[in-house]
């Protein structure tokens, strides 16, 4: 739903990679580690299988941009595994010990339990989920102790590529709803939305409601607000399956009282009496259009602002589509 990039320039999210780098650098995590935790499993199998052998080296050679790379250069890095058959080895029952290995090897438990997890979120500085908008994703205080009220998602899952479990662009915060709604299903650029790409979802579809529904309201009072997507039929495919994988239509039909609310706004704040506002409090509470739009809807309006708060991009769409808002 969210591009990071809509919030964050690319040169800090550089920075961010690079710290996470230097972290991973770290005894504990560093690839001498890595080698000798897979050279144990290998040496179980009394290094028989040379392929095996040879992914370890790949990974090895290969370590810093398997941590660093931006997603398109990562999956150039899923690509080579395939074309080499190194999938055929991590894959499957007969390759379980060996892919936990790798996963062992990459500490990534050990790395969601760290401080550095919290900095990378920190970083990030990403409040609402990027897959849904719809829940909260902080770095909490717990006890003196900072506690992250999310989930890593692992874009490229862990289960199929072992080796970019701690890859900083394969690390997206997100709610658990979302990421047990991905699971292990194998995803890629060309057909999902990756928060680190500068393509968006929220460009791509937007919510309304029916026109008839507002002017039953008007005229009767009370009714029942649909929740819609316009021209959900023309949406591209990626798209669909945006809004399929998160259930998002299903998610947001059950805040048809949020519709309502802003239906109720839209007859209150007529063109004449936002003026009234411009004019009363306008040097003083509200700097901008934004601020005032903010107030309006008691949401986030700006696309770069859409992380900040759940449903913010919801409540703008609406509101845009009713002509409360620009
Ligand atoms: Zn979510």
């Amino acid at each position: 739903m969210i591009s990071i990039l809509d919030h964050i320039s690319q040169d800090k999210l550089d920075k961010l990679c690079e710290q996470h780098y230097a972290h991973v650098l770290k005894p504990s995590f560093s690839p001498h580690i890595i080698r000798d935790e897979l050279k144990k499993v290998i040496s179980i199998h009394g290094y028989n299988n040379p392929t095996q052998v040879n992914i370890v080296s790949y990974i090895l050679n290969n370590f810093k941009s398997i941590i660093s790379s931006k997603p398109i250069n990562l999956e150039n890095h899923i690509s080579y595994f395939k074309s080499r058959g190194y999938d055929k080895h991590i894959e499957g029952h007969i390759n379980k010990p060996f892919r936990v290995a790798l996963l062992n090897a990459f500490a990534y438990e050990k790395f969601r339990k760290w401080d550095s997890a919290v900095k990378l979120a920190q970083g990030l500085d990403l409040k609402s989920c990027p897959y849904c908008n719809a829940q909260y994703t902080l770095v909490t205080k717990q006890k003196s102790k900072n506690k992250l009220a999310f989930q890593l998602d692992h874009f490229y899952p862990k289960s199929h590529y072992p080796y970019l479990s701690l890859s900083f662009y394969n690390l997206i915060p997100c709610c658990s709803v979302c990421n047990n709604s991905k699971s292990n299903k194998p995803t890629n650029m060309k057909g999902s939305y990756h928060p680190y790409s500068r393509e968006s979802v929220s460009d791509d579809f937007s919510f309304c409601t029916d026109n008839l529904d507002v002017v039953k309201a008007y005229v009767k009072g009370k009714t029942k607000f649909s929740v819609k997507i316009n021209d959900e039929e023309k949406l591209s495919v990626k798209a669909k399956k945006h809004l399929d994988d998160y259930s998002i239509k299903k998610l947001f039909e059950r805040h048809d009282d949020i519709v309502e609310e802003i239906v109720w706004k839209k007859f209150v704040y007529v063109e004449e009496y936002k003026k009234q506002i411009r004019t009363d409090f306008g040097p003083t509470l509200f700097l901008n259009e934004y601020d005032l739009e903010r107030f309006i809807i008691g949401n986030y309006t700006k696309k770069e602002d859409t992380h900040k708060r759940p449903l913010s991009k919801f409540a703008s769409d609406i509101a845009r589509d009713l002509g409360l808002i620009r």
